[in-house]
């Protein structure tokens, strides 16, 4: 008889399916019409319904199938309580057929740690710039992350009626990553694609001194790295901290997957282990290609100022 899948790929394949319900979730919240918007630390760092219900699901979903996981959600909530109806306890056959590389087929429950962030751009969710939304899963072992699963609840969404709502990209390093088709960006040319709405002077001036071709100002860590891998966008530079390992852990994955590079300011890579501090205090630099390119014109002003 065949042996079991490994325990990563039984974690991906659920989590796939996980992120589906997650986007469900998400359009269901937004169709209803009431979003209960709250703020958190100030005005643009804000919790819905949604990122409540999703975080709950996700979280809930996953330590219900995998109860040595540990798993670190962006939100502050309680998943003793969940109801039924925000569990989701199926996967993705056609990930679970596909063979585990092979210097992750020995890994155990306690050693994995899965990085949630619910939904990532919620500022853009709450001002209908809806393709900026995603819902992140992110893999790490190692402390580092090794797979990811970005859904991306309304991709499409201004294509018409006739086209199918959303996607799931998903990635392991050493096998790949699948949902989307990877595009490198124009050649010659440097288009940086940034935050839309946590933007400082220190930010601003860091792009200034890349001098772009182009700048490309949109909401989510996820988003950002889609356009990354679909050739929107050759570097995703962001000289500020703010962003946190729910963000960057299953964006990474999918990025390494395919070869590109994510540090942060100074070049850093990403810690993921449980014990780790969330923030990424010294901000994000990622590509596909041309990675140094992008590194070695960082104004040292710039990497001054943030401190890892
Ligand atoms: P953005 O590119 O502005 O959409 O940010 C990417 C991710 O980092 C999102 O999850 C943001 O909520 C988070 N983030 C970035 N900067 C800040 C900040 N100053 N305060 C709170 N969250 C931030
Ligand atoms: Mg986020
Ligand atoms: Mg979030």
């Amino acid at each position: 008889s065949m042996a079991s899948p490994a325990l990563l790929m039984r974690v991906v394949a659920s989590a796939y399916s996980v992120a589906e319900k997650a986007a469900t979730i998400v359009r269901n919240v937004m169709s209803a019409g009431d979003l209960g918007i709250v703020e958190k630390a100030g005005p643009n760092d804000l919790q819905t319904k949604a990122d409540q219900l999703v975080q709950m699901s996700i979280c809930a979903s996953l330590a219900q199938k995998f109860p040595k996981v540990t798993i670190i959600g962006e939100e502050e909530l309680s998943t003793d309580d969940v109801t039924e109806d925000l569990i989701e306890d199926g996967h993705c056959e056609e990930i679970l057929k596909k063979p585990c590389p092979a210097q992750y087929t020995g890994i155990k429950e306690e050693e994995l740690v899965i990085w949630v962030d619910p939904l990532d751009g919620t500022k853009e969710y709450t001002e209908g710039l809806l393709d900026h939304v995603t819902v992140l899963i992110g893999i790490a072992y190692g402390g580092k992350a090794i797979a990811g699963v970005i859904n991306q609840p309304y991709y499409n969404y201004e294509a018409g009626a006739n086209a199918v709502l959303g996607r799931t990209i998903w990635g392991v390093l050493g096998m790949g990553a699948f949902g989307f088709q990877l595009t490198e960006a124009p050649a010659g040319k440097h288009i940086v694609v940034t935050t839309r709405s946590h933007s400082t002077a220190l930010v601003n001036e860091c792009i200034t001194a890349l001098n772009p071709d182009h700048v490309i100002r949109v909401g989510g860590a996820g988003n950002k790295i889609i356009q990354l891998i679909e050739g929107k966008a050759s570097a995703y530079v962001f000289a500020s901290p703010g962003c946190k390992k729910w963000d960057t852990c299953a964006p990474e994955a999918i990025l390494h997957a395919v070869g590109g590079k994510i540090t942060d300011i100074h070049g850093n890579s990403f810690q993921y282990n449980k014990e780790v501090k969330h923030i990424n205090s010294a901000g994000v630099l990622a590509t596909l290609r041309n990675y140094d390119y992008y590194a070695s014109r960082i104004p040292n002003t710039v990497k001054e100022s943030l401190v890892p």
